[in-house]
C-alpha cells in the first residue's frame, strides 16, 4: 500500500517530498503544521465541493454500504447483481466501500472462496461467513494501523503493524498455512491476486443442484456448478516470483 495523508507539526521537517502532489498549511490558535497528500502511484485524487451536501450528492451516495457494518443479507444481494469475478467485486467500492486489494486476498482466503468465484454464486457460497470475515479481518487491520508492506504510514506518520498477519499477500509460491501447497499469484482487474488453490474453493455461477447419474449415484458437473480449483482455467494463473516474508501468525476470528 503506498500513499499517504498525513500531518506534520510545523516546526518538524517534512522528510519527503517525492510524489507530493499537495500541502496544506493549517495556522490556527490551537494547531500549527502541514496537511501532505503524497501519491506515488497516482491512484488517489482531489476533489473540492461547495458544501459537505454537495460531496453527499455527487460522492458518497455512489459509494456501497461501508464495509465495517454491512450485513450478510445487504451483501449477498449486492453481490448477486454481478458476474464479476468476486475478487473485483469486492474492490468495486460502489459494490460495498472499504475493501482494498491487500485485504480483499486475506478476506478471501479466511473465507476459504477462490477469487475468481463468480459473484452471484454466492447462493452457494456461506455469505454470513464472507460477512464476519470482511468485519473481523478489517477492524483487526485498523487497530494495527493498517499494512506497511512497503511505505505506507498513517495520518500521523506511523506505520502499520498489520503486514505480520498477511497469510496470503505478499506471498506468493510460499507454503499454505492452512495446508502447506504452494500459494498462487493471478492477475484480477491488473491487481495482483494471491490465493492458495487447495483451499480456496471456487463458485462458477448460480445454485443449481448437479444432475444425478442414476448408474453411479454420483452427480456430475456442469458448467454452472461449483469447480474445485484445479478445474480453475490454466490461463488465469501466473506464477510470480517468491518474496521473502516471514511465515505469518494466525488471525483471531
Ligand atoms: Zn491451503
Amino acid at each position: 500500500m503506498s500513499g499517504q495523508l498525513w500531518y506534520r507539526p510545523s516546526r518538524l521537517h517534512l522528510q519527503r517530498r517525492d510524489h507530493v502532489h499537495c500541502i496544506w498549511w493549517i495556522d490556527s490558535p490551537t494547531i500549527s503544521g502541514r496537511l501532505v497528500f503524497r501519491d506515488p502511484r497516482r491512484f488517489g485524487g482531489l476533489w473540492t465541493f461547495p458544501s459537505t451536501e454537495a460531496l453527499h450528492a455527487t460522492r458518497w451516495s455512489r459509494l456501497g454500504p461501508d464495509a465495517l457494518s454491512i450485513s450478510a443479507q445487504t451483501l449477498r444481494r449486492r453481490l448477486c447483481q454481478t458476474r464479476r469475478p468476486i475478487k473485483a467485486a469486492l474492490l468495486d467500492q460502489h459494490i460495498v466501500a472499504g475493501i482494498g486489494n491487500i485485504y480483499a486476498d486475506e478476506i478471501l482466503f479466511a473465507a476459504q472462496i477462490h477469487p475468481l468465484s463468480i459473484s452471484n454464486s454466492i447462493f452457494t457460497m456461506d455469505y454470513r461467513t464472507l460477512s464476519h470475515t470482511i468485519h473481523s479481518i478489517l477492524r483487526h487491520a485498523i487497530a494495527a494501523g493498517g499494512s506497511t508492506t512497503h511505505d505506507y504510514i498513517d495520518g500521523h506518520g506511523q506505520p502499520g503493524s498489520f503486514a505480520k498477519y498477511h497469510q496470503v499477500y505478499g506471498r506468493p509460491l510460499q507454503p499454505c498455512v492452512r495446508c502447506g501447497r504452494q500459494l498462487q499469484s493471478i492477475k484480477v482487474i491488473q491487481r495482483t491476486t494471491i490465493f492458495c488453490p487447495k483451499c480456496q474453493r471456487i463458485f462458477n455461477g448460480p445454485c443449481v443442484r448437479r444432475p444425478l447419474n442414476t448408474h453411479t449415484g454420483v452427480r456430475r458437473a456442469t458448467s454452472h456448478m461449483d469447480k474445485t480449483p484445479a478445474e480453475c482455467r490454466s490461463s488465469d494463473i501466473r506464477i510470480t516470483s517468491p518474496v521473502g516474508n516471514e511465515y505469518p501468525s494466525s488471525y483471531s476470528r
